[in-house]
């Protein structure tokens, strides 16, 4: 199963545009598919798919009969697991792991700087007698005790009590990961202070996941379903990302660094041809998207579709949806994988959501529905006019929901790389509106209408009788402009960055449709608790007030048009396009409320959060307006220096042969690069200034003052780099990056 991996040619240190770039020819010219790479046709993808997972074939081939049981009931139920099988579970994955050539293990967890996080313990323990024994307790599974003073807490934990816990998840299996020389076991965690207090993503989704099962438990109690299954929350990620050749990192401090070009002039085409999406992948990049999924699969994650993207050199994976727990630890292992698996095949992956300016950015797509085994999807329309009353409750619930939260749901999404990708006409824009397509948008305003008219004693539509016509969205209809959208069964959340974890939104979503459920489900149990009969009446009423007080959040038009954006002032929606001017919501009474009424993070929690986000946005700004500055100055700047130089050796030359000399090029050429030092000297002040300021206006300050001093400087790079020659131009282009591949 072991692949020989195509190694890029090392090149040595210094690497500039024009070895960069025939190194990248050589790359892919060399390229010669693995003579030893896995064949489907001897190892079928059936017997790949979770080779490396202590899954439930495992669980039940090795555990005792009862301990398997107890497992499984904490696995599907929730049940609390009984501590005292702990031992024997973790010697049974201890002899797995080891017949699998493991030797360490590890509690991986994802701390808030929305990457995973592992420290690695050898299973062997000296024996006494100059020998060594494999160890692996209950105690070591379950618990382990990482040194957490090195993670962003936002002051929860002051560095004298730097123990922080991690706590075995037992919801998602443990696995093995594979390296040339050796495997190790995984067991996802939670990541918690000693005091209880969350510093990861994980907990507060599981926490978040318990109470939707609560509120929604709620609703399907009113309409007479029993389910002995928690309700849960899914998710499928669709996950969009670059290729291009590793030179061309080695040779890009900001792409080695910031992940992000911060300079790099238009290429002459793009993609206004509208020729890459779902185009035919060049042979480099298949192979390595099909180890990709072999890496993958053995992991168990169930990736469905690989597609060219919309933008040259950027392609899309997609797994069929999980349970969100699941789904989202393995859409970590998937930007992971594909960050390790690229590597081999002398490429590099690009997970930043904006890594090309003027190039489509990278998305990660959030498609969201709730329900379990047994009652379905709760977002499914059903056949009769009893399925659809439940559907309408919780379609009117998102809708409230989204109304009333829509700003926190943009603060979920807000990092310095994603402010590129919002609202620049190619994402979402920073509005969070509804697109529901015509037909339930018809529905749900003959309700209103209804209601209006009721009074009249005339009825448009009505639950419970078949006036209502056959709940069907057609998944046809498609509007790519919504950030928000109801996609037949499910909804479809497209504002989240390539490279962020997914569950800062995945909670939110969890908690507003939570909120609304709370909601809706008292005024029903109260009607009925009056009159049992009254539930379809009272149904009719919610999805009338929901209307009259939030159908402003509905919007099936174009998201991208000027029109929208001053429509959506009028109705008063939030519009908060750059990350300093969103995340402050998660710290607003209304949030805080809401996430305390669930227990899911207190005042406390969600303030660190905050300030842990607002520090990271300054940091990566920072980061990235020194790389500027320096390149600016040791690379570009020079570069236009030994141009000038030539021109004027030219124009001497000429001048002393008595030739006539037209000097605009040479003075294009000394203009732009004035201005070029001028803009670097006015970020290098900048980043100077010596100002108190709070984290917030730390924030405001990149923001407003770098971000622009950035924009300004590169303005003059650009134009530089389409004046130099290419041979003395020591960045690799564009159109370089985007189409050798
Ligand atoms: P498209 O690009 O047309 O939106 P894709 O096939 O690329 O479609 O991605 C759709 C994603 O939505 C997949 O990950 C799929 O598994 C997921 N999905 C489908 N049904 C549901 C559902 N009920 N709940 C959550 N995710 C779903
Ligand atoms: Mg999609």
């Amino acid at each position: 199963m072991t692949t020989v991996p195509l190694t890029a040619q090392h090149t040595g240190c210094s690497m500039n545009a024009n070895n960069a770039r025939s190194n990248a020819i050589q790359a892919i010219i060399n390229y010669r598919p693995d003579a030893k790479s896995l064949s489907y046709a001897d190892t079928p993808p059936t017997s790949l798919f979770g080779c490396n997972v202590f899954n439930d074939r495992v669980m039940r081939d090795r555990l005792p009969k009862n301990v398997y049981k107890s497992l499984r009931k904490t696995i599907e139920q929730g049940v609390q697991l009984d501590y005292s099988l702990a031992d024997e579970i973790a010697a049974a994955m201890k002899n797995w792991a080891i017949e699998k050539g493991a030797t360490h293990f590890t509690h991986v967890f994802y701390p808030l700087t929305g990457l995973s996080a592992e420290k690695h313990d050898s299973f062997l323990s000296p024996d006494g007698s100059d020998g060594a024994i494999t160890e692996f307790s209950g105690k070591m599974l379950i618990q382990g005790e990482p040194d957490a003073s090195s993670f962003p807490s936002g002051g929860l934990r002051n560095t004298f009590e730097a123990r922080g816990y991690t706590a075995w998840d037992v919801t998602s299996p443990a696995y093995i990961m594979e390296n040339a020389n050796g495997t190790f076991l995984c067991i996802p965690t939670v990541f918690l202070s000693w005091t209880g207090v969350a510093l990861d993503r994980k907990t507060p989704l599981l926490r978040s996941n318990q109470a939707l099962n609560r509120e929604a438990r709620r609703i399907l109690d009113l309409f007479g379903i029993r389910t002995t299954l928690p309700i849960v929350s899914y998710a499928g990620l669709e996950q969009e990302f670059f290729l291009i050749d590793r030179h061309f990192v080695f040779s890009r401090p900001d792409l080695l660094v910031a992940e992000r070009t911060l300079f790099g002039a238009k290429p002459a085409k793009g993609q206004e041809f509208d020729d890459q999406y779902f185009g035919v992948m060049p042979r480099r990049v298949l192979s390595c998207l099909m180890e990709v999924e072999q890496e993958l699969y053995k992991l168990g994650i169930p990736m469905k579709t690989r597609h060219n993207e919309a933008a040259p050199s950027q392609y899309e994976l997609a797994p069929v949806y999980e349970s969100a727990n699941l789904a989202l630890d393995h859409n970590q292992l998937t930007m992971l994988i594909l960050r390790k698996v690229a590597k081999r095949y002398g490429l590099f992956c690009l997970l930043h959501e904006k890594p090309f300016a003027g190039i489509n950015g990278s998305g990660k797509h959030l498609n969201y529905s709730i329900g379990n085994a047994e009652v379905g999807n709760l977002f499914d329309p059903g056949d009769t006019p009893h399925e659809n009353a439940m559907f309408l409750v919780f379609l009117v619930a998102f809708i409230r929901a989204l109304h009333k939260h829509g700003a926190l749901l943009r603060a979920t999404v807000a990092a310095a790389s994603n402010d590129y990708r919002l609202g620049a006409h190619e994402a979402p824009p920073a509005i969070m509106s509804m697109f529901l397509g015509d037909q339930l948008t018809e529905v749900l305003e003959q309700f209103r209408a209804g209601q209006a008219k009721s009074s009249r004693g005339k009825r448009t539509m009505n639950v419970g009788v078949d006036t209502l016509p056959p709940l069907r969205a057609d998944p046809g209809d498609r509007n790519r402009t919504s950030p928000f959208a109801f996609t037949g069964n499910r909804f479809e959340f497209r504002a989240l960055g390539a490279g962020m974890a997914a569950a800062g939104a995945q909670v939110a979503l969890n908690l507003i449709l939570c909120d609304s459920l709370d909601y809706i489900a008292s005024r029903l149990e109260r009607a009925v608790a009056q009159d049992p009969s009254s539930l379809n009446a009272e149904v009719e009423h919610v999805i009338c007030d929901v209307m009259e007080e939030h159908s402003a959040v509905l919007f099936n038009g174009d998201g991208y048009s000027d029109a929208w954006h001053r429509e959506a002032v009028r109705r008063g929606l939030a519009n908060h396009p750059t990350t300093p001017e969103a995340l402050p919501v998660l710290t607003e009474p209304q949030t805080v409320e809401m996430y305390s009424r669930f227990n899911v993070l207190n005042r406390q929690e969600l303030a660190a959060r905050l300030e842990i986000y607002l520090e990271q946005y300054s940091k990566t700004v920072s980061t990235e307006a020194h790389i500027a500055l320096r390149m600016a100055r040791t690379i570009i700047y020079p570069a236009g220096l030994r141009y000038l130089n030539e021109l004027t050796q030219v124009a001497k030359r000429l001048a002393s042969l008595n030739r006539k000399n037209d000097s605009s090029l040479l003075e294009r050429v000394q203009r732009t690069l004035d201005k070029l030092e001028a803009a670097t000297d006015a970020l290098e002040t900048l980043l100077n200034t010596k100002e108190t300021r709070t984290t917030l206006e730390l924030a405001h300050f990149f923001c407003k003052q770098v971000r622009p001093a950035m924009e300004e400087l590169r303005t003059h790079a650009d134009e530089l780099e389409i004046l130099v020659p290419e041979d003395l131009w020591p960045l690799p282009s564009y159109q370089e990056m985007l189409f050798i591949k």
